[in-house]
């Protein structure tokens, strides 16, 4: 780390640095502004979306229970008025009822006169709302009334400021044709033996009873063969009453449902709606169920009873009840429309139908048989009579009422096609609301309950009829019981509507709503981009000041370093002159100020140097004066001294006298010869050695020079070869070139004990180079530069075995330098040396006296 960034300048440091710390918060900084703003938009956008999600849900939610609980509201309203009409229809049915019992007894205490019975019939009349003759529409898909009865609305005056509120006026409920129909279709006299004495018969029915007297305990003289109240008139006492069940005729029909001719067409069968029976509205023109309810009661004078009285209550005016009901805002109608399912119904005690749209479905008898026929069976109660081959009612006799029934069930279609379909609760068993009817009036209650029929959703309440005459005192239901039925739907259309609308409406807000989220994400997202792009734009600009800015301030800090590096540098290279600039007071001018200080020190050390380096230098050269004038003024003595020896040796004649005449003789030749080198240093040193060049053979010389040695090599046993050319021609001093070759060949031998002495001259135009190689002891590595200095030998002098002074390589160096060449040396410790002289070949005397 450290070494990669000693690579950068110091400036390009700073600038890093100050580009660091000012860049890298900038980006986080960005950074962060960044993804806060990210995030607040996030969070915004899931919050709206969350809210909008919230607002329509909490909407839904509010608009399905508000309907929920309107369709509960009107269901629950509806259903108390419609339970409210089927008990007030009940109890008005009771009280026509009882108002007949009041009629059989008046009618008990007449004359048993004919014109007073007649009388009676005429006078007992009742206001009959019936309907007109029917026909086909034109598209032959429905009927409509022959003569259209149209009223002229009545104008009824604007209501009074205070009454304006909901003032909701209702038209007449007449619609229909009124007219007076008799109650009675007969009444008779009978007398204690059974036989009729008086009659009078309504002219209503004359089609129907006969006016003969008959003896009607003999139940085939009865209406239909199916009366039987002689039995029950014996038992009566006077004022006691006897009503006997509804007396008719089965009506057969071989269609059930709506006939119209496009109906017919489409079934393939002859249009011939008036041999079918009657269905209100679905066949308007079909054959009507005609029946009778007997009241009976003892005819009493003078406290016995003298016979009995019946009356034959018109079945048509019970059937009024029901016929013209309907549970829908209409409240009546003088025909009833079945296929609408909004229609009533009546039931005898025992759950017969003796009332409804659809005469087919009022159990009847057979007029031939007086018996009543099988009702309209399910599959499986009419497999089971079938199979018993009993009459109907035989067969029921042993069949519990009302088992399992349920919607599941169908009815058989044989008894279907027989055109007999009575409805009989008890038996019918796939209408399981007749149990549901059973439940309710069975103690003489009344109530409601929902059905599915025909895939819709049916309200059907039910009421017991709370007529206790006679037998129907031990009936907790009464006479029977009334039942409406009513479309669930209906009540709460307008729930149901309201809850469209809403739907349309939630669906439209909706809409605005996933608009409103869309238009505010892409607000967010504009506004997040513009977020982004003056974010970047703005850290770009800043980082580019940043930059500019670490650049500035590092040249400002770098040029007062580099200054001070240029100023010491210019320092180090000789200028001792050089001083710094000194500006400010900060840390750089402190530096700049002692780097002076310190030039200064270090110049006048310099200075000082010098001078002592001049003194020495002058000391020197004295003394190289002095030994040279000294060396000069020892060897004229000496030689004399050696002259003198010299002679004496010759002439002594006593052997003692004349070797230490020869011994002082040796010893002054070799003082001379110290002398001579000492001199010729201080010569050299002094600058005053005088060259004296001529043409010579090197190879001459070198050959006299190891002549010299031959012996003192062959002494210590050493081999000493030459290689040396024939010849070798060379300018140069010859004495000192001598000098130089004795001195590295003496030494070669003289640090060789044993071995060889190798001497080679080769030959260049520019250079001869002599080489002297040696197998001696060697010189170690650290002495190879310093044994050319004066005095240097790598013995010291307590180990050193050979004699010397240290004097010869320093002569042989400035003497070869002196003719413009130098000795370079090589070796290696224990093996051997080798000394190289390499001179210019024509060496001329160098006149630059060097004192190195
Ligand atoms: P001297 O021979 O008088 O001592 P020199 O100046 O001739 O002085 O040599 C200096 C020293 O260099 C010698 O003392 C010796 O230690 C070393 N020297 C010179 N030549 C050789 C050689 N051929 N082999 C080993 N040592 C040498």
């Amino acid at each position: 780390m450290n070494e990669w960034l000693a690579r950068f300048s110091l400036r390009a440091k700073l600038i890093g640095l100050f580009v660091a710390i000012k860049v890298i918060p900038l980006l986080l900084l960005a950074w962060f502004a960044w993804t806060a703003a990210r995030d607040l938009g996030q969070s915004v956008t899931d919050g709206a979306e969350s809210m909008a999600d919230a607002m329509r849900d909490t909407q839904q939610r509010t608009a399905r229970t508000a309907i929920d609980d309107s369709i509960a509201a009107l269901d629950d309203r509806s259903r108390e008025a419609i339970e409210t009409l089927t008990t007030n229809t009940a109890r008005v049915v009771a009280r026509f009822l009882y108002d007949r019992d009041k009629d059989v007894l008046r009618a008990a205490s007449l004359p048993t006169q004919s014109d007073e019975y007649r009388r009676f019939i005429t006078t007992h009349v009742r206001e009959f709302e019936g309907h007109g003759p029917y026909r086909p529409t034109a598209d032959g898909r429905a009927w409509e009334p022959s003569e259209q009865i149209t009223r002229a609305p009545t104008q009824v005056r604007a209501p009074l400021p205070d009454n304006a509120t909901n003032f909701h006026y209702r038209e007449p409920e007449i619609t229909g044709r009124m007219r007076t129909r008799p109650l009675f279709l007969e009444i008779t006299f009978i007398g204690l033996d059974g036989k009729e004495q008086l009659k009078a018969v309504a002219d209503t029915a004359t089609d129907l009873l006969t006016t003969e007297l008959r003896d009607v305990s003999r139940r085939e003289h009865t209406f239909l063969r199916a009366e039987t109240y002689w039995r029950e008139l014996q038992a009566l006492k006077p004022g006691e009453i006897h009503v006997s069940d509804v007396v008719g005729e089965q009506v057969r029909t071989d269609w059930i449902g709506p006939y119209t001719p496009e109906v017919a067409a489409r079934k393939g069968q002859a249009f011939a709606p008036e041999h079918s029976g009657y269905a209100g509205l679905e066949n308007p023109v079909g054959k009507r169920f005609r029946g009778l309810i007997r009241w009976a009661t003892p005819v009493e004078r003078d406290g016995q009873i003298i016979g009995y009285v019946t009356l034959a209550l018109d079945h048509a005016h019970l059937m009024a009840f029901t016929d013209s009901l309907r549970p829908t805002p209409e409240r009546r109608s003088t025909i009833a429309d079945p296929a609408s399912g909004n229609y009533a119904f009546m039931w005898d005690h025992l759950g017969r139908s003796i009332s409804h749209p659809r005469d087919y479905f009022i159990a009847g008898h057979d007029a031939l048989t007086g018996e009543r026929p099988a009702p309209w069976l399910d599959t499986e109660l009419y497999a089971q009579w079938e199979q018993s081959g009993l009459p109907w009612e035989a067969f029921a006799a042993d069949i519990p009422p009302y088992r399992d029934q349920r919607i599941s069930r169908e009815p058989h279609p044989e008894s279907t096609a027989t055109g007999l379909v009575a409805l009989d609760c008890r038996y019918l068993n796939f209408s399981p609301q007749c149990s549901g009817w059973n439940d309710l009036t069975a103690h003489g209650g009344s109530g409601s309950f929902v059905i599915v029929f025909s895939g819709l959703q049916k309200l059907t309440t039910a009421a017991a009829i709370p007529y206790y005459t006679g037998r129907f005192g031990n009936s907790p239901r009464g006479f029977g019981f009334i039942t409406i039925g009513a479309n669930v739907e209906d009540f709460h259309r307008a729930a149901t509507a309201s809850a469209e609308r809403i739907g349309a409406m939630t669906a439209e807000s909706d809409g605005i709503m996933a608009l409103q989220r869309d238009s505010l994400m892409s607000e967010i997202r504009t506004s997040l981009q513009r977020t982004a792009a003056g974010l970047s734009l703005s850290t770009a600009l800043m980082i580019v000041a940043v930059v500019l800015i670490a650049i500035w301030m590092a040249n400002l800090l770098s040029s007062r370093i580099t200054r001070v590096v240029a100023g010491i540098r210019r320092f180090r290279e000789g200028d001792l002159a050089h001083r710094l600039d000194v500006r400010g007071h900060d840390e750089m001018a402190q530096l700049a100020q002692s780097f002076n200080q310190m030039a200064d020190a270090v110049q006048a050390s310099f200075t000082r140097l010098d001078e002592a380096r001049k003194t020495a230098e002058q000391a020197n050269r004295m003394k190289s004066e002095f030994i040279a004038g000294m060396s000069h003024e020892l060897r004229t003595p000496l030689n004399g001294i050696i002259g003198f020896a010299d002679l004496l040796s010759i002439e002594l004649r006593d052997d003692e006298q004349r070797s230490h005449a020869e011994l002082i003789r040796d010893s002054g030749h070799q003082l001379l010869e110290r002398l001579n080198d000492v001199l010729d240093l201080a010569t050299i040193e002094a600058g005053r050695l005088e060259m004296r060049p001529e043409h010579i053979d090197f190879c001459e010389l070198l050959r006299s020079v190891i002549s010299l040695h031959a012996m003192s090599a062959a002494a210590k046993g050493l081999s000493l070869h030459a290689e040396l050319p024939q010849q070798c021609s060379i300018k140069a001093d010859p004495l000192r070139l001598r000098q130089v070759v004795n001195n590295l060949l003496s030494n070669a031998i003289k640090f060789t004990p044993s071995g060889d002495v190798w001497l080679t001259l080769e030959n260049t135009p520019d250079w001869i180079t002599l080489s002297i190689r040696d197998s001696g002891i060697g010189i170690p590595p650290g002495d190879l530069e310093s044994i050319f200095e004066p005095f240097q030998r790598t013995e010291n002098f307590l180990t050193r075995t050979q004699s010397g002074t240290g004097l010869g390589l320093s002569l042989a160096k400035k003497v070869v330098r002196l003719m413009g060449g130098r000795i370079e040396a090589s070796s290696e410790e224990g093996v051997g040396s080798c000394f190289r002289t390499i001179l210019p070949a024509r060496a001329s005397l160098n006149t630059d006296q060097e004192t190195a």
